[in-house]
């Protein structure tokens, strides 16, 4: 260990990024917490990412996915959207912790190994500038800017743009969504012949990614991947 990483440890001694309790090294997570993080892992749907509780074979697909095939080729979450997951993400969002982005995105690197082998391009949903504004910084930018530097794709967050500020969409059911995001984002850019890899925090309904998805697909892009941090995993 370097003399100056022994003297800022000492000032600022590493913190897990869930609970804060002091940790051994910096950018993880204290044994409690690792106990309650429920990581994704297989067996999972091999196109959308849905955990499956029993034990399937690998290239199973989920109800969903087996009726009516995505837009999107493949997406991974790192977390099922729960109580741990929703603290972390919320923190990284409302709670100025900008520096929890490097570990977020070694996590969505592990969870979405096979997906960003098949990409070239990364580029995040992006925000309202008005939203932007009040927030200061997009977190699905930042990760997807922290995604790219720990892989050889490259970030453009320019990609997509959100022209019309939607309003929350928390109460909304699917096709109410879907009705609300028409026309609230557009391409800027060239992607065709592009495998692109698109970054949100967290995916809900997907009607957002959905959308993003078929406006890439449409302007030409060759598939879209996406991956986030967390999703939902009950309808
Ligand atoms: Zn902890
Ligand atoms: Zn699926």
């Amino acid at each position: 260990m370097s003399p100056f990483r022994q003297v800022l440890d000492l000032l600022l001694p590493p913190r897990c990024i869930s609970c804060e309790k002091i940790v051994p090294d910096p950018k993880t997570l204290c044994l409690d917490c690792w106990d309650r993080a429920a990581f994704i892992t297989k067996p999972f749907c091999s196109c959308c990412g849905l955990p499956f509780e029993i034990d399937v074979p690998d290239g199973a697909l989920c109800l969903d996915c087996a009726r009516v095939r995505p837009p999107f080729k493949k997406a991974r979450s790192v977390f099922p959207y729960d109580d741990f997951s929703k603290k972390l993400i919320l923190s990284f969002k409302h709670g100025d912790r900008t520096d929890l982005a490097p570990a977020l995105a070694g996590w969505m690197v592990r969870s979405g190994a096979d997906l960003i082998k098949q990409c070239d391009v990364i580029t995040p949903v992006p925000l309202h500038w008005r939203r932007l504004a009040k927030r200061q910084f997009n977190q699905a930018g930042l990760l997807a800017q922290e995604v790219a530097k720990l892989t050889n794709l490259t970030f453009d967050p320019a990609i997509l743009k959100r022209i019309r500020h939607t309003p929350p969409q928390g109460h909304l059911s699917r096709m109410a969504r879907q009705k609300n995001l028409k026309g609230a984002f557009r391409v800027t850019k060239p992607v065709q012949g592009h495998s692109i890899l698109l970054i949100d925090d967290v995916m809900t309904t997907g009607a957002t990614l959905l959308n993003c998805t078929n406006l890439l697909l449409k302007s030409g892009a060759k598939d879209v991947f996406i991956i986030t941090l967390a999703r939902a995993t009950h309808a």
